[in-house]
């Protein structure tokens, strides 16, 4: 089986991110949830762990004028698809979208291409 194969098994293993609905910003942020703040098709920010396993906390603005912005599409299984994709300038680098709650991480192949 080839390293793709066996990556792509592995990252398919892992289940969905669930999605919580929330008024205001959660005090805790559990590692299988992206919370949606805000009232329903109106969330103002997402928010979720970092799935690279760093610990960090990721905050997506979704209000229309914000920048950067980033749009959430609501499936009837209750996940969600995050657009555009989610690149980290600081600490891990992670770069990856998020697709009907799975995360599909994104590699540098060269200099300027990029496998997703
Ligand atoms: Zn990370």
């Amino acid at each position: 089986m080839s390293w793709l194969a066996t990556w792509w098994q592995d990252a398919s293993s892992i289940p969905p991110y669930t999605t919580l609905v929330i008024d205001d910003l959660p005090e805790e942020v559990h590692s299988e949830t992206i919370y949606l703040v805000g009232k329903p098709r109106r969330y103002w920010c997402a928010v979720f762990q970092c799935p690279c396993e760093c610990g960090e906390i990721v905050y997506l603005p979704l209000l229309p004028g914000a920048r950067p912005r980033w749009r959430v599409k609501k499936h009837q299984n209750e996940t969600v698809s995050i657009m555009p994709s989610v690149w980290r300038h600081v600490g891990c680098k992670s770069h990856f979208f998020i697709i009907h709650g799975r995360v599909r991480w994104c590699r540098l192949i060269d200099r300027d291409r990029l496998e997703c």
